[in-house]
């Protein structure tokens, strides 16, 4: 599952240009390093030098050559496979299993009827093109489901919503429209699908249709495959319905991990289980969804909720239909592969990196891309142990299964390792990491300078560095906002407090969630992204990959340097080069941001002053802090260990104990998954969340949850600035 929507319009840029191999020296000297050319660079230039286009694309090749899904033989044959790699690079590995409660389905479908009881669609269709497609007729293909789904035998009236937003349930609700009793049909976009199930669900619909129309992800989009990179007819995205905003992982074990051996009396009981939805829903392809739509009666659907089907898309009534789902419950084994190297220096501040191997079918851009590159970057810090190498902190490869069903893999073992990660000191995911050539990154404030870094460290196949690239590239698509007037979509209150490029804020869909939003663990996700419609379809495979992604593995070269870079340099740093300055600018505008959404709706009561001073003096602190950083490279060894352990403890000052209201896994109080967007993120949700539901004694309440998390990151910084 990506954290990020596929850029839209990135196809025409000029295809790979053969390169050299690393000589790019930083144009800036990145900061932490007491003589960074000295100790560090020949140590980067070593490790650039290793990652391999062919060899990347042998590993996707054999990672994608079976479908993949968690808990499945051919699950565990990559995670052996993965195992292997990891010990040839002279890591410490181990295959680390976790029990979780899985759904599989034993039988789908899907019925239509018009108002005249005439039989519209009987489904759902395998998927399917025409032509040479090597990868379709698998017998192993998993068909088409939802993750967390419940067995469900419902028939009832369909209605259309759209994308099923909380403004598109507000839009049939002003159109004295009611959804209980009704059967939703939701085309995929705008939220993230457990959303369009859980809002449907609390307005009292009994079942939910998902469909990819063409005009969010193929024809209307470009050529679709195999003829270009957008969805075909038959095309399905599979997905997990997890109520992942209220907690992700195992369903059964919220806050516990899930190993084998845990007592039964140690997991919930299914009836106190809240991330799992109660009513059953369904994706389904284009070609099953429009004989619903095409005979749904009722109002014109308004002009924005038209899609790319021949036909005006109406509200309903009209269709009836009737879902049947056998779902087949049970708790299977998953597999996360874990490969270490002990630090020299600071044993204890681990540097984490992961990437999820389990795929709904094939996975060749959804995760495996992101495996191969992470394998390649595995590949490098082999040659450098061999040369000798020792990183000054621990590092830990992650390979994490059951990604796709709600974050499992990493959830457990994160659980499982809560009391380390406590001072590990970056955790760094990659996922989607290779679906085209524009490089992205979301990062908390404190890392976003780091990574940036880092890219200008790497050539890219288009010439300079990658950081030069992601610069062009969003000039270009701020040009294209300009001058075709569309406002860009970002995450609401999303600041940008500089003019250097931007790092997008973590929401959730990946698995950097734990380590951040339940840990505290300073944490990033990148990829690198391009036209990509076949997300989650059986599609999504080597043979479109090579098409359309990425066919000479440059990208993924480019990526395995950058995703190994950031580990290797982290790893090696004196003085952790965390930047406070711009987390505290990015507090001041989240707040500022706030008073005035809470100014322009109208929810009044709330006092704002407070928490803009604690910000104000965060940020006042974060100044003398990042001078003191840049003083301290030349201390001791045991000086920089708590000096660092100071750094750490900052971000760790921003969790709550009690966690967001109604949802106390979720403990960051500036960033998190949205309750009612799901991947995006809501910056400083418990505040933004009480005025979107306009209740000014809660957000009041979590204003001072918000003030005492500043203030306790404040004090740390100024035990660092004493
Ligand atoms: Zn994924």
């Amino acid at each position: 599952m990506p954290s990020r929507v596929p850029a839209p319009f990135a196809s025409f840029l000029l295809p790979a240009l053969f390169f050299l191999a690393a000589q790019t020296s930083p144009t800036t000297t990145p900061s932490g390093f007491k003589d960074f050319s000295a100790e560090e660079a020949p140590t980067e230039q070593t490790f650039l030098a290793v990652p391999d286009p062919k060899l990347a694309g042998e590993e996707l090749k054999t990672l994608t050559a079976e479908p993949h899904i968690a808990a499945s033989p051919e699950d565990h044959k990559t995670a052996e496979y993965v195992a292997q790699k990891f010990k040839e690079a002279g890591l410490d590995t181990e295959i680390v299993p976790y029990k979780a409660w899985l759904n599989m389905p034993k039988e789908v479908k899907v019925e239509a009827w018009d108002a005249d009881g005439k039989l519209l669609m009987s489904g759902p269709v395998k998927e399917h093109v025409d032509g040479n497609e090597p990868f379709q007729d698998d017998p192993r293909v998993t068909p088409a489901f939802n993750g967390s789904s419940p067995s469900g035998d419902v028939t009832a009236p369909a209605v259309y919503a759209n994308y099923c937003r909380p403004e598109d349930f507000q839009k049939l609700k002003d159109l004295n429209i009611d959804v209980k009793g009704d059967i939703i049909v939701c085309r995929y976009g705008g939220n993230f699908r457990g959303v369009k199930v859980y809002i449907a669900q609390q307005l009292g619909a009994i079942g939910v249709i998902i469909y990819s129309d063409p005009s969010d992800s193929g024809y209307y989009r470009g050529d679709m495959y195999p003829h270009g990179a957008w969805g075909p007819e038959t095309s399905v995205q599979r997905g997990s319905v997890q109520f992942m905003f209220k907690y992700p992982g195992d369903a059964l074990t919220p806050g516990v991990a899930s190993r084998p051996d845990l007592p039964e009396s140690q997991r919930i009981p299914l009836d106190k289980v809240t991330s799992l939805p109660k009513i059953p829903s369904e994706p389904l392809s284009y070609h099953d969804a429009a004989p619903i739509l095409e005979h749904l009666g009722g109002p014109d659907a308004p002009r924005e909720w038209q899609g790319a089907l021949p036909f005006t898309y109406h509200i309903g009534p009209g269709t009836k239909v009737h879902m049947l789902l056998n779902m087949d419950y049970q708790y299977r084994t998953i597999w996360d592969v874990i490969g270490t190297i002990p630090g020299t220096d600071f044993p204890d501040e681990w540097v984490v990196a992961g990437n999820h191997r389990d795929a709904w079918v094939y996975g060749a851009v959804d995760p495996n891309s992101g495996t191969a590159a992470m394998l390649e970057a595995v590949h490098g810090v082999g040659v450098l142990l061999k040369s000798g190498w020792k990183p000054k902190r621990k590092i830990v490869f992650c390979s994490w299964d059951a990604e796709e069903e709600g974050l499992i893999g990493s959830t457990e073992w994160a659980e499982d390792h809560a009391n380390q990660l406590a001072h590990a000191v970056a955790y760094f995911n990659t996922d989607v990491g290779v679906s085209g050539p524009n490089f992205e990154a979301s990062a908390v404030p404190s890392l976003k300078e780091f990574i940036r870094d880092v890219t200008k460290s790497v050539p890219s196949p288009k010439g300079g560095t990658v950081y030069d690239q992601w610069k062009k590239n969003q000039a270009e698509a701020a040009r294209r906002r300009n001058t075709s007037g569309v406002e860009e979509h970002g995450a609401r209150g999303n600041a940008h407090v500089d003019s250097d490029v931007n790092v997008g804020d973590l929401g959730s869909g990946s698995d950097f969630t734990p380590f951040i939003q339940h840990l505290g663990v300073p944490s990033s996700d990148i990829g690198s992204g391009g036209p990509y419609g076949v997300y989650h379809s059986v599609f999504d495979n080597y043979a479109w990959f090579t098409m359309n992604a990425d066919p000479t593995f440059v990208y993924e070269q480019e990526m395995a340097r950058v995703f190994g870079l950031l580990v290797v340099r982290m790893a090696d740093t004196d003085v952790l080069p965390y930047d406070y300055l711009t987390y505290g600018k990015e507090i001041v505008a989240y707040i500022d941001t706030a008073e005035k959404k809470a100014k322009d709706d109208g929810v009044t009561g709330i006092d704002f002053s407070q928490a803009k001073a604690a910000a104000a003096k965060f940020t006042q602190l974060a100044e003398q802090v990042k001078i003191k950083q840049q003083q301290s490279t030349s201390d001791s060894t045991q000086q920089l260990a708590t000096l660092n352990a100071q750094l750490r403890a900052v971000e760790a000052g921003f969790l709550s104990e009690p966690g967001l209201p109604n949802r106390p896994w979720f403990k960051h109080t500036i960033y998190a998954p949205g309750e009612y967007t799901g991947y995006a993120a809501v910056v400083i949700p418990g505040v933004n969340e009480a005025i979107d539901a306009k209740d000014s004694s809660r957000a009041q309440q979590q204003m001072t949850v918000l003030i005492e998390a500043i203030t306790k990151a404040t004090t740390t910084l100024d035990a660092i600035a004493k």
